[in-house]
């Protein structure tokens, strides 16, 4: 959550860096778009700082208008999702103590206890506010900038990206990574620290990820990075993969429409892409650890892989499993699934497992993040870079890539499920029509038996993240012990009904809605007289839950468009979440 960009002019440097800054800003507004800001030092060393509530526009128009001082030559730039402290300007970063200014991602957890410590006001709400106050307090006491720094990155207690820059040394830009991400990147005349690799395509061909603990120094034209001990380190060099294709909308109208509509792409890919890593056949049982999305990949994945191989699979979520005390097994294979790999709470799980020296493989779209470079095994899903805040094509190369461990390429009819995918995309005037139907219900309960309940909760979870919509997913055989008391006229039940083993079952379970005026969809096989329903190619048990993912997907993308809400940036939500 929350993007970072900063920039250092090299001596030769391009001048402008506010627009450099922007820009970047621009691309890494899915990270969160609560508020945003950008502080930067003019030829003089003073610093100017531009705050504004709302999307990177409103910045980008403010900044515009804005007397700016063309020999800028450091700047920081940040998107705010607000943890500390309401959406406000006072609250937007960068935050600003004397000549310090900062730009924070992640929590520090021990803010208050260090403002009594040192006897700092706070004049935000923030957390993040007490870095620059620190730093500049230190710096009273005759540090320079970077000892400063330095010193109070070693008392935070928490989370944190962070750059910042100072008017008393003015060519100096650093950096700062614990648990969540932060990466360097350099053109001929610029250097530039940034949250993700995004925010650095066509400005850098290269990426260096700092590990946990590092702090940068960019200065005299060159960058030097720190590790925990404040020991210089070489850091792995790796190219920028992310392509323009990446982050553009390729003509559609928006990011999550456009990776829809890559779902069945990404299926052959991940398919053709698979390697296996680790014979899990040998470990006596599975965990599964992952949060929102991720997770439904992992309660499907245990349908498929307990009937398919017998062995035993437990699904967890990760911010749970993290904080009890579980009981673990040794000759468990422990498998972590995250889109970004920065899911702080999935790392954190992650890490306790390590700790206990149990065997761990991560399945994660983003190539660098830290849950893959700390898992022992690990494969790289091939979705490609996914922009819209609500996961989609994620969730099918997860669920592919999980199918993948237990059973044989040439069982798995990829072509056949990629068709029957594009046949549910091609039908977007029937999901035009539905949305107007259901957009207005006061509940929609999504519901199925065996793998179409996992596809049910990801249906309904999609649902809500986008409309805001009170949604709920359920096994169709549970909704005689709850759910069914909410039924009415008001209430949609989508229902998912595939033409497998229990198929009579789950129609038995529409007909008792039906039976108590609720209005229904069914997604699957048949159809019921009066109802609403969409028929999707029967591609069994292996390739339906794919089909009736694109289904759900659509579904929740069109009723979301149909109410006139930015599909790509639900309220209150953000991308990567890098916060507990
Ligand atoms: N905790 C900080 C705040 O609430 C940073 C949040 C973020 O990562 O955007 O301002």
């Amino acid at each position: 959550m929350c993007g970072i960009i900063a920039v250092l002019n090299k001596d030769n440097g391009a001048n402008d860096i506010t627009n450099v800054i922007i820009e970047a800003l621009e691309r890494l507004e899915y990270r969160g778009y609560d508020s945003s800001g950008i502080a930067y030092l003019d030829s003089i060393n003073k610093t100017h700082r531009i705050r504004s509530v709302g999307r990177i526009e409103k910045l980008s128009n403010e900044v515009k208008s804005y007397a700016l001082d063309k020999k800028a030559i450091v700047g920081i730039g940040h998107t705010r999702w607000a943890t500390h402290g309401v959406v406000s300007v006072k609250n937007a970063h960068p935050h600003k103590t004397d000549g310090i200014s900062i730009a924070h991602n992640g929590i520090i957890e021990n803010y208050k206890e260090l403002s009594s410590q040192f006897n700092i006001n706070l004049e935000s709400d923030t957390d993040s506010e007490v870095i620059s106050q620190l730093i500049a307090k230190f710096m009273e006491d005759d540090l320079n900038f970077e000892e400063s720094f330095k010193k109070t990155v070693s008392l935070l207690r928490g989370t944190y990206g962070i750059v910042a820059i100072c008017e008393e040394e003015p060519n100096i830009l650093i950096g700062a990574k614990k648990g969540s991400p932060l990466a360097i990147g350099y053109s001929v005349d610029q250097i530039y620290i940034a949250s993700d690799a995004i925010a650095l395509s066509s400005l850098s061909e290269n990426v260096i990820y700092l590990q946990e603990g590092d702090i940068v120094v960019c200065k005299n034209n060159k960058y030097t990075i720190y590790d925990k001990d404040f020991k210089e380190v070489a850091r792995e060099i790796t190219n920028n993969i992310v392509s323009m294709k990446d982050i553009t909308k390729c003509g559609l109208e928006d990011y999550m429409l456009k990776e829809i509509h890559e779902e069945p792409n990404v299926l052959l890919k991940t398919f053709e892409n698979f390697e296996n890593p680790v014979d899990i056949k040998k470990y006596k049982s599975l965990y599964l650890i992952a949060c929102g999305t991720s997770h439904y990949a992992g309660l499907l994945a245990k349908y498929w892989i307990e009937d398919i191989s017998g062995i035993l699979v437990n699904v967890e979520i990760a911010s749970e499993f993290r904080y009890r005390n579980p009981v673990l097994d040794k000759d468990s294979l422990y498998i972590f699934i995250s889109q970004s790999g920065e899911t702080i709470d999935t790392l954190c799980a992650m890490r306790n497992v390590i700790d206990r020296g149990f065997d761990t493989l991560s399945i994660v779209n983003v190539e660098n993040s830290s849950i893959i470079r700390e898992s022992k095994y690990k494969i790289r899903t091939h979705a490609g870079m996914e922009i819209g805040v609500a996961s989609t094509k994620a969730f099918i190369s997860q669920a592919l890539t999980l199918l993948l461990l237990i059973l044989e390429k040439n069982k798995i009819p990829t072509h056949k499920i990629a068709e029957s995918m594009q046949s549910v995309i091609d039908m977007s005037d029937f999901f035009e029509d539905m949305a107007q139907k259901i957009r207005n219900s006061r509940t929609i309960i999504y519901m199925g038996r065996g793998t179409s309940y996992p596809i049910s909760l990801e249906g309904a979870l999609k649902m809500k993240e986008i409309t805001y919509v009170s949604s709920e997913g359920c096994p169709a055989g549970e909704i005689k012990h709850g759910p069914i008391a909410l039924i009415d006229t008001d209430v949609y039940a989508v229902i998912l009904a595939p033409h497998d083993r229990y198929y009579e079952k789950t129609i038995s379970n529409a007909q008792e809605i039906i039976a108590r005026n609720g209005r229904i969809l069914t997604i699957g096989s048949g159809r019921i007289q009066n109802h609403d329903s969409i028929e999707i190619n029967n591609t069994g048990d292996i390739g339906n839950p794919f089909v009736l993912t694109t289904a759900v997907h659509m579904l929740a993308y069109y009723t979301a468009k149909s109410k006139g809400l930015d599909v790509d940036k639900p309220r209150n939500l953000a991308k990567s979440v890098t916060v507990e």
